[in-house]
C-alpha cells in the first residue's frame, strides 16, 4: 500500500546553483526533502540550503566531484545510510568547455565527457540498486537541446548531452518493470551562470516564444515529470521556447 504520508526524498546533482537550485526549490515546495550536491561553491550550496529550509523541509549539501566515480559510491552510501532511501534523482550537475574541433584540447574533450556523461552511471548505477529494492523511483537526466541538433564549438557537450539521451532510453527500458522511471529533460538557452557571456540577441531572434529560459522553466518540468506524470517513461522533453521545432 502506498503510504501518501511518508517523507519522500530527492537528490539533485548541481543543486548549489543555476536550473539545480531550481529543482530543489520546486520539489521542496511540494514537500520534498532534499539532498544537493556541488562541486566546490560552498557560499552557493549554503545559500541555497538556507531558502530551501524555509519550505519547512530537510536539506542538506554534499560536496563532491560527480565526475569521480568513487566519491559518488561513497557520499551516496552516506545518503542511504542516513535516510534508508532515495525517491527521487535529478542528474543536473554540468559544465561547458567549448572550443572548435581544430583547438579542443583532450582536457576539455575528457572533463566534459566525465562530468556530464559519466557522472550519470556513477550516480544512477548505486542509487538505482536502492530504487529497485524498493521498487519505486524516479530519475531525470539534464541533456540539452545541442544534443539533439549540435552546435559549432560543442562537440564535447554535444556528444556528452547525447549520449545522456541514449542512456535515459535504455534504462527507462530496462527498469520500467520496477516501478522505476527514467527521463531527460533537453533545455534550450537557460539564464543561469553557464549562459552568462553569451550574446543572446540573435538566439532570441530565433526562438519562437522570443524570450530566454528561466530555471525555473525547467524545475517545472522536472516537479511535473517526478510527481504528475506517472505513465511517461524514456522520453526526452525539450524546454526551449520552441527552438528545436
Ligand atoms: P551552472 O549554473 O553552471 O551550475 C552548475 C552546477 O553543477 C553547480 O551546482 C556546480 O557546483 C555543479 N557542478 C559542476 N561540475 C561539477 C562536478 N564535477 N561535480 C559536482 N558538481 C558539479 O549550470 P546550469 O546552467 O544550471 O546547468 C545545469 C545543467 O543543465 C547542466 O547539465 C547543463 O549542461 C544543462 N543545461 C543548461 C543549459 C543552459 O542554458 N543553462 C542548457 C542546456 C542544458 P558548484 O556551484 O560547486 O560549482
Amino acid at each position: 500500500m502506498i503510504d501518501y504520508n511518508e517523507k519522500k526524498l530527492a537528490v539533485v546533482t548541481g543543486g548549489s546553483r543555476g536550473i539545480g537550485k531550481e529543482c530543489a526549490l520546486e520539489l521542496a515546495k511540494v514537500g520534498y526533502d532534499i539532498v544537493i550536491t556541488y562541486a566546490g561553491n560552498d557560499d552557493a550550496a549554503n545559500k541555497t540550503i538556507s531558502e530551501i529550509k524555509t519550505l519547512n523541509v530537510d536539506a542538506e549539501a554534499y560536496k563532491f566531484d560527480v565526475s569521480n566515480s568513487d566519491e559518488c559510491k561513497e557520499n551516496i552510501t552516506k545518503i542511504l545510510e542516513k535516510h534508508g532511501k532515495i525517491d527521487a534523482l535529478i542528474n543536473n550537475a554540468g559544465i561547458t568547455r567549448d572550443n572548435l574541433m581544430l583547438r579542443l584540447t583532450n582536457d576539455a574533450w575528457d572533463n566534459v565527457i566525465n562530468t556530464n556523461l559519466n557522472s550519470m552511471f556513477y550516480m544512477t548505477q548505486p542509487i538505482i540498486k536502492a530504487m529497485m529494492k524498493k521498487r519505486q523511483g524516479v530519475i531525470i537526466n539534464m541533456s540539452s537541446i545541442v544534443g539533439i541538433y549540435g552546435n559549432a564549438g560543442q562537440t564535447n557537450y554535444s556528444a556528452a548531452k547525447a549520449g545522456v539521451i541514449g542512456f535515459t532510453k535504455s534504462l527507462a527500458k530496462e527498469v520500467a518493470s520496477r516501478n522505476i522511471r527514467v527521463n531527460a529533460i533537453a533545455p534550450g538557452f537557460i539564464q543561469t551562470d553557464m549562459t552568462k557571456d553569451l550574446e543572446t540577441s540573435k538566439i532570441v531572434e530565433a526562438i519562437p516564444l522570443k524570450r530566454l529560459g528561466e530555471a525555473s522553466d525547467i524545475a517545472k518540468t522536472a516537479k511535473f515529470l517526478i510527481v504528475d506524470a506517472p505513465y511517461i517513461t524514456g522520453q526526452v522533453l525539450c524546454v526551449d521556447g520552441g527552438l528545436v521545432i
